[in-house]
């Protein structure tokens, strides 16, 4: 059997309060939004049959992006205009900072600010 990689993913969701600088429209005044965060890496399974145990990437995601933003106000965390794009680039840089430590290489991440609008990163965009 050929030994390809293999992408896995998993999906998070969060509760985050923000205003966007400079915008006119609703989204000026302080309101929050349940996030819904999918994160996806890439790898060679290895001779355990795992591209990475699905607990590591949890711990990764919760331990570097959740425990930094849940239930908090971005606009107090960032120095950015925390827009979804924003936002994604900054989840982006945390856990790619983790996936590179393992044989694994971070290929996607998706943010949906409501069930109808998000944003995507993939790995070609950032490199
Ligand atoms: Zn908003």
């Amino acid at each position: 059997m050929k030994i390809g990689r293999v992408a896995i993913s998993k999906v998070f969701t969060f509760d985050s309060a923000h205003r966007l600088v400079g915008y006119n429209g609703k989204c000026k005044e302080i309101h929050g939004h349940t996030y819904k965060l999918e994160v996806t890496v890439k790898g060679k399974p290895g001779s355990d049959g795992l591209v990475m145990d699905f607990n590591e990437l949890n711990d990764i995601v919760k331990n570097e992006v959740l425990k930094k933003i849940d239930h908090k106000y971005l606009n107090d965390i960032f120095d950015f205009n925390p827009t979804c794009e924003m936002i994604g680039l900054w989840i982006w840089e945390q856990v790619k900072n983790k996936i590179d430590n393992t044989s694994c290489t971070l290929e996607k991440l998706v943010l949906w600010e409501t069930p109808t609008s998000f944003i995507t990163i993939d790995r070609k965009d950032m490199e």
